[in-house]
């Protein structure tokens, strides 16, 4: 299968080349040439399949080309080796906990995924080493810290701003060693970033070392994340719910979505998506202007969602042939500041018994508000509440547990290296490597 790029100046990548490089030459995202359609019978028996059944399903239709057919069952069953329960929360409404997996986040099973893609291209095509620069405020870090953690042939590297990420997280990538790297930066996050941006351009880094990067715009990255969207399907038709049903999504990035409507292109029945929001409301109000404008982002209580300009909204445009018409029949919007945010995390622990985090509350309150009595929903629980433990203990008044696998990071050795934020100490540190 070919790739091609959104803005339509790059020449067609090979799967490879699509996941090696990251973003196409010509700035834009790549988007595979096909979609393919899975057959009605596969969606008859989808429930009584098991998760990573459903998935090596949907993998081959994106991948089977490219990859045979032992080596990307190994990737699928490798990459999913936790559940992904749907939980029943009132009335309607279902939690599918996306928090079972290493990091106890979603971004698990993308970086999970990439890395065992990347480790067959490795392997496989004798590509050569590659590097990983990843920039993180917290989460994306330690899910890519830990899925590639011990993959042959590729080397990570996590900018992180020194004393601005949680010690629960700071944990999840300092402590792992091998060929994972924790770099404290004296700055901020968007010092990081740039850093990592500029690494890219530079042409003696790039002659020095093969560099990639590995957040949601990197097709192995988003498009695994169509997995559960099915299994989520699947699990309501074991409890014979079959129709009207509604998925709703905390967003930022608008990765994880994407990978849900490309389900929907692929035949999925779901009848309508949800993008929740919180303050960072750029796609709601492109929905109710068909106006796109980016803006600066601003910090709130679900900080994984502070996009003020989402890198995969130029995915959705091109799924829709850029028509604001069907991108509004089929997605719909909703934007919660966080004194909401907190009411209905709150409400829903005491009223459900439920724990929701902040971004599976944004999603939770929006079906809460928006569901139709016909119709069935499911929320994305992005992440474990004790990931955000002081914000959540603060909000119910209760402490929260804090899972085995969190405990286990935090008791190992903190590994860093401490670097100024200018890009000259950066680049003279690569150039050792
Ligand atoms: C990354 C993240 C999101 C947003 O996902 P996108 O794919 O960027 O839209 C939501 N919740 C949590 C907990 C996250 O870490």
């Amino acid at each position: 299968m070919k790739y091609y790029s959104t803005n339509g100046k790059a020449d067609r990548a090979t799967l490879q080349e699509a996941v090696v490089k990251g973003l196409a030459s010509d700035k834009g995202l790549f988007m595979p040439e096909v979609i393919k359609q899975l057959p009605s019978s596969f969606f008859d028996k989808m429930k009584d399949m098991s998760f990573q059944e459903i998935a090596y399903t949907v993998a081959d239709a994106f991948f089977g080309e490219d990859i045979d057919a032992a080596s990307l069952k190994k990737i699928v069953y490798d990459t999913l080796s936790f559940d992904v329960p749907l939980v029943h929360v009132n009335d309607n409404i279902y939690s599918l906990e996306l928090y079972h997996g290493p990091t106890l986040a979603f971004k698990d099973v993308g970086a999970r995924f990439m890395s065992r893609l990347l480790g067959y291209f490795i392997a496989k095509e004798n590509q050569k080493e590659v590097n990983v620069l990843v920039a993180t405020s917290g989460d994306t870090g330690s899910a890519v810290a830990n899925g590639f953690l011990g993959v042959k042939g590729i080397r990570v590297f996590v900018l992180y701003p020194k004393g601005k990420v949680s010690p629960i997280q700071e944990c999840q990538f300092t402590t792992l060693g091998q060929n994972i790297t924790a770099l404290e930066i004296d700055g901020v996050f968007d010092d990081c970033q740039a850093l990592v941006k500029s690494a890219f351009m530079d042409d003696d880094l790039n002659k020095h070392m093969k560099l990639t990067s590995a957040n949601s715009i990197n097709v192995a990255r988003f498009l695994p994340q169509a997995f559960y969207y099915f299994y989520a399907v699947a699990q309501l038709h074991k409890l014979g719910k079959k129709d009207n049903i509604v998925i709703c999504v905390p967003s930022g990035n608008f990765g994880n979505i994407t990978a849900g409507l490309f389900g929907k292109k692929m035949g999925l029945p779901v009848s309508r998506f949800i993008a929740a929001n919180n303050r960072n409301d750029i796609f709601f109000q492109y929905l109710l202007t068909s106006k796109y404008t980016p803006k600066a982002s601003i910090q709130t209580i679900a900080n994984a969602m502070d996009v003020g300009d989402p890198s995969n909204f130029a995915r959705v445009l091109d799924l829709y042939k850029k028509s604001h018409e069907a991108i509004s029949s089929e997605i719909s919007g909703c934007t919660y500041t966080d004194e909401q945010i907190k009411e209905t995390l709150k409400e829903c622990y005491q009223k459900n018994k439920y724990l929701l985090d902040p971004h599976g509350a944004v999603a939770y309150r929006a079906l809460a508000e928006f569901l139709k009595p016909n119709e069935v929903g499911v929320f994305l629980e992005t992440a474990h509440p004790a990931k955000f433990k002081d914000t959540v203990e603060n909000i119910i008044g209760e402490s929260v547990v804090v899972p085995q696998k969190l405990q286990e990071f935090m008791k190992g050795t903190k590994q860093s290296v401490q670097l100024p934020k200018d890009f000259d100490s950066f680049k003279a540190y690569l150039m050792t490597k």
